[in-house]
């Protein structure tokens, strides 16, 4: 596993935002935008989008117009969701600290050499 921040390609700024666009019958989109000057960062398709303290309501609004229709189960799979976001959200955090000491082990000295 690989894990990265997000960066302005313009300023290098971390300081990003995320704007949620929802249209009916498209796939979520997230346009990230950076706070420090504003430029268009990343764009993001979301086959998949979990909003970790809202509950299935709004996780079924993100599915599209395809979810209220179908008969499948929805709450089981909104389960199976939450805790696989939940799961990823803390083994992302994990590796990103691993590999932060890991950077820092490799070049103590690099920061201050620069
Ligand atoms: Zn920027």
């Amino acid at each position: 596993m690989e894990v990265h921040i997000q960066r302005c390609e313009k300023c290098q700024s971390t300081a990003v935002t995320n704007l949620l666009v929802r249209e009916s019958g498209q796939p979520q989109t997230v346009y990230v935008k950076c706070v420090s000057c504003g430029e268009f960062v990343a764009r993001y398709r979301l086959s998949e989008y979990y909003h970790h303290g809202e509950g299935i309501e709004s996780w079924l609004r993100s599915q599209g117009s395809a979810a209220p229709e179908s008969g499948r189960d929805f709450l089981g799979e909104f389960e199976r969701v939450k805790t696989a976001a939940n799961e990823g959200f803390a083994a992302a955090n994990a590796r990103l600290e691993e590999q932060q000491q890991a950077d820092e082990q490799a070049s103590p000295s690099e920061s201050v050499e620069r």
